[in-house]
C-alpha cells in the first residue's frame, strides 16, 4: 500500500533529519507522494526532489508559512508552490529574518534570569536551517537549564513565559496572498491546534476563503477521529480541499513517524489529484 504525507520539517527549519533523510525515511514508510513544509522556507526542496528521484517518490514543493488570524499564531501551508518566484522568496526571506531577529532579544531575556547562553550557541544548534526559539530550546537542554524541549518552552520560551519575546508576523490572509500569488494553494494547517469550536473555524475558512484559502488540513497526526470526520465535513461544506500529514519533525517530536503519525494517521491517497488539479487552475490565472 502506498501512502503519503504532506507535512514534514526538516533542518531547513525545526526538523532533526535532513531533506535526503526525510526522504530516505518516507521511503522506508512506503510513502510515494510527500511534501516538505519547512517554516517560512523553500530552501530544502532542491535536496529532497533530488533525494527522491531515485525512489520514484515525488515531491510536491510545500511550505509552512507562520501567520496570524485574530492575534494567534496560525500556520498556512502552501503547495505546489513556484519556488523559483523571486516574489514569493523576498516574502520568505523578510519572514525567515522576523524570526531571527527576536532571537538577541530573547537571549538577553534569559541574561536577565540568569540564563547565560550565546547567540553562537543557537546559531550553531540551527546549522544552515532558518533559527528560532527551538534551537534556543535545544541549547537551553544542552546547557542542563532544562531537562527537556517542553520545558524549554513552558518556562522561558512561551507566551507569558520569562524570555518571551513576540515576533513580527504577517496577517493570515497576507500569507494566503504570497502563497497564491506564486501558483500555490493555500491550506489551513492543524485546523485542531488552535481549541476552537467548529463553529468558529468555519467562520475562520469562510473569512480566510474569501482572501484565497482552498484548503483545510483534515487529517493530522493529533485529530482524533471525531475531528478528523468533523474536519473533512467542513471541508466538503465549504468546497475546501482536503490536505493531510504528520507533521514529522524527527527528534523534537519523537512520538510522530512519517506517513502514519502516532500510528493511527491514514492519510487518504486520492487527496492529491484535487489538490494537483487546485494548483493547475491557479497557474492559469496567475499566468
Ligand atoms: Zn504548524
Ligand atoms: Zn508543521
Amino acid at each position: 500500500m502506498n501512502r503519503i504525507d504532506l507535512h514534514l520539517h526538516s533542518t531547513y527549519s525545526d526538523g532533526s533529519y535532513s531533506p535526503t533523510d526525510v526522504v530516505e525515511l518516507a521511503h522506508q514508510a512506503q510513502v510515494s507522494t510527500l511534501c516538505l513544509t519547512d517554516h517560512d522556507t523553500t530552501d530544502g526542496i532542491a535536496e529532497a526532489s533530488q533525494a527522491a528521484s531515485s525512489y520514484g517518490i515525488e515531491v510536491i514543493p510545500g511550505v509552512e508559512v507562520s501567520s496570524l488570524y485574530r492575534d494567534k499564531e496560525t500556520h498556512i501551508l502552501g503547495y505546489f508552490v513556484n519556488h523559483e518566484d523571486a516574489q514569493f522568496q523576498q516574502h520568505l526571506t523578510w519572514l525567515r529574518n522576523s524570526r531571527h531577529e527576536r532571537i538577541p532579544r530573547i537571549i538577553d531575556k534569559l541574561h536577565h534570569v540568569g540564563v547565560d547562553i550565546s547567540y553562537e550557541d543557537v546559531k550553531a544548534a540551527a546549522g544552515h536551517g532558518s533559527i528560532g526559539r527551538p534551537h534556543v530550546a535545544q541549547v537551553l537542554v544542552q546547557q542542563r537549564y532544562v531537562p527537556t524541549i517542553e520545558q524549554a518552552f513552558s518556562r522561558f520560551l512561551k507566551e507569558g513565559s520569562t524570555a518571551y519575546v513576540a515576533r513580527q508576523l504577517p496577517d493570515a490572509k497576507e500569507a494566503i496572498r504570497w502563497i497564491r500569488e506564486s501558483g500555490g494553494v493555500a491550506s489551513l494547517a492543524h485546523p485542531g491546534w488552535v481549541r476552537q469550536s467548529l463553529s468558529e473555524l468555519e467562520i475562520a475558512c469562510r473569512e480566510l476563503q474569501t482572501c484565497g484559502l482552498q484548503g483545510l488540513e483534515v487529517f493530522y497526526s493529533s485529530h482524533t477521529s471525531r475531528q478528523t470526520s468533523e474536519y473533512l465535513g467542513l471541508a466538503h461544506r465549504l468546497n475546501l480541499t482536503a490536505t493531510g500529514g504528520s507533521d514529522f519533525h524527527g527528534s523534537t517530536r519523537p512520538d510522530i513517524v512519517i506517513g502514519v503519525g502516532r500510528g493511527n494517521l491514514n492519510i487518504p491517497e486520492k487527496i492529491v489529484e484535487p489538490l494537483r488539479q487546485c494548483a493547475k487552475e491557479n497557474r492559469k490565472t496567475v499566468q
